[in-house]
C-alpha cells in the first residue's frame, strides 16, 4: 500500500531524522496508517491506545542502516554461539523440560535437542530477549527508512497480538527490527505458527516456556523437519577435492558421495539409506565440511543464513554429547567463547581501558581498547579479539589496577537485541 505522506517523511528524515522526532511528522504518518491498521483487523481503539502519544526511536534506524566495518569470521561466529556454557545450559534445561519436550516431539516430530538448540542461539534460552518495545520500534521502522511496507504489516501484526490478549503491552519488547520473545518471531511468523501449548488460552511466547518450545517445533515442522532424518554430517573430504559447484542445495545420494571418497568426520563409512545430502563449506575446503540433507534447509528457513542454520545443528549435535568439529577452521587466530570474551574485557579493564560492562559483548568501548593493546604489542591493529591477542594479554604481568578507574558505565555495545 502506498502512503505518499510517509515516503515524503522518509525524505525528510534522511535530511535530519534527529529533527524528526521533534516535529509532528511522525504521529501524522501513524495517523496515517489508521485506515491501513483498521482493514488488516485492528480495531480503533487497539490501535488508538497504543500509538497515542506513541515517539519515534531513531536508535532502530540507526541498526537498520548499520553496515559492519568487516563481516565476522564464521570461527568468532561459532565460538560465542556455540560454547561450553551454552551447552552446559542447554543439557541442564533438556532436563529440566524433559517432559514437554517429549510432548513436543511427539507432536511436532522434533527432537528436544534440535528445539533446545533453537532455543539457545535465538534468546539464549530466555535470558536475551531484546529492550525495544515493540510497538514502538515498528512504528517508527514503518514511518521512517527502507522497507516501510514490511514493518507496516508487522506493526499492524503486532497490534492485532496486543488485541487478542495474547501478551500483556509492557511485556511486547523484543529485537529492533521486533523479533520477539523466547523464540524470537516476528509478529507474523507469531501469528502464523506460535501455539498455546500449556493450554491457558494465550500464546505467550514471553512468558510461557511449553509454547515458546512448541512453537519452535511447529516453525521446524512447516518448514519441512522430518523426525527421521539427520540434519546432516561433518565429513572428511578426499585429499584434493574440489568444492566447486557444490552447495547445499546440490543434494546428491550419500552412495555419490561415498564413491566420491568422502568420509565421516571420524574417518567412518557414510551412513546407508539416508536422505540425499548437499555438500555445504563455509570457510572453503581447509575448513569444516558437512553434508547436510533437507533438514537443514528448515534450520535455515529460520533465519536465512547458513552460518545460522550450523549453530544451531552444531548445538543439537553438541546437546546429544557430540564433540566440537573434528577440522579446525583455516585460522592461525581461532575465535572466542564468551567465557574468554569476558576474560579478554577483564584484561582490557585491567590495563585501564574503560570498557563498560564486563558482560561477553565486544562492542565498540572494547573493539577501541583492542585496537589500543594491538597497536601496544605490535600485533594487526583490526579490532578483532581472538586467542592471539587473549594469550598475549594473558602472558604478560598483571599491570596494578589503575588508581581510580574510569566510572562504570554501560557499554554501547551492551545492547542485547539481535541484528535480525
Ligand atoms: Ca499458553
Amino acid at each position: 500500500m502506498t502512503l505518499p505522506t510517509c515516503l515524503t517523511i522518509a525524505a525528510f528524515a534522511l535530511a535530519g531524522s534527529t529533527a524528526f522526532a521533534q516535529t509532528d511528522e511522525f504521529p501524522r504518518c501513524l495517523a496515517d496508517l489508521k485506515p491501513a491498521a483498521l482493514a488488516a483487523g485492528v480495531r480503533s481503539d487497539t490501535f488508538e491506545r497504543h500509538t497515542q502519544g506513541l515517539v519515534a526511536d531513531l536508535t532502530v534506524i540507526d541498526k537498520l542502516n548499520f553496515q559492519p566495518e568487516f563481516q565476522t569470521p564464521i570461527w568468532d561466529y561459532l565460538a560465542g554461539l556455540v560454547d561450553v556454557e551454552r551447552v552446559e545450559q542447554g543439557r541442564a534445561l533438556l532436563a529440566q523440560h524433559a517432559d514437554v519436550l517429549a510432548q513436543v516431539q511427539q507432536r511436532y516430530g522434533v527432537d528436544p535437542a534440535t528445539v533446545v538448540a533453537v532455543w539457545g542461539v535465538e534468546s539464549n534460552f530466555g535470558q536475551s530477549f531484546g529492550q525495544y518495545p515493540l510497538v514502538q520500534a515498528l512504528g517508527t521502522l514503518s514511518c521512517i527508512g527502507r522497507r516501510q511496507g514490511y514493518f507496516r504489516g508487522e506493526l499492524f501484526a503486532a497490534l492485532r497480538i496486543l488485541q487478542a490478549g495474547h501478551i500483556a503491552p509492557e511485556r511486547l519488547v523484543g529485537s529492533w527490527a521486533g523479533a520477539f520473545g523466547h523464540t524470537q518471531f516476528m509478529p507474523s511468523t507469531f501469528e502464523r505458527l506460535a501455539v498455546d501449548f500449556d493450554g491457558d488460552g494465550r500464546r505467550d511466547l514471553m512468558d510461557s516456556v511449553p509454547d515458546a518450545l512448541a512453537s519452535t517445533a511447529h516453525f521446524l515442522a512447516k518448514a519441512g523437519w522430518q523426525g527421521d532424518r539427520a540434519w546432516g554430517w561433518e565429513v572428511q573430504l578426499p585429499a584434493g577435492f574440489s568444492a566447486a559447484g557444490q552447495g547445499r542445495k546440490n543434494r546428491q545420494p550419500l552412495s555419490a558421495w561415498a564413491t566420491a571418497g568422502l568420509r565421516l568426520a571420524d574417518g567412518s563409512p557414510l551412513p546407508a539409506g539416508a536422505e540425499p545430502a548437499g555438500l555445504m563449506t563455509l570457510a572453503g575446503t581447509a575448513g569444516p565440511a558437512f553434508l547436510v540433507t533437507r533438514n537443514f534447509d528448515a534450520l535455515y528457513s529460520y533465519n536465512a543464513a547458513e552460518s545460522y542454520g550450523l549453530a544451531i545443528a552444531h548445538l543439537s549435535d553438541r546437546l546429544r554429547g557430540g564433540r566440537p568439529f573434528s577440522t579446525p577452521w583455516p585460522t592461525d587466530d581461532a575465535g572466542l567463547s564468551r567465557a574468554e570474551r569476558r576474560e579478554v574485557q577483564a584484561l582490557l579493564s585491567a590495563r585501564g581501558h574503560g570498557i563498560g560492562e564486563i558482560d561477553g559483548v565486544l562492542g565498540d568501548r572494547s573493539k577501541a581498547a583492542v585496537r589500543a593493546e594491538q597497536a601496544r604489542l605490535g600485533h594487526e591493529v583490526n579490532g578483532r579479539a581472538g586467542q592471539r591477542l587473549l594469550q598475549a594479554l594473558r602472558a604478560e604481568a598483571v599491570p596494578a589496577a589503575p588508581a581510580a578507574s574510569e566510572p562504570v558505565t554501560p557499554s554501547s555495545s551492551s545492547d542485547p537485541a539481535r541484528p535480525s
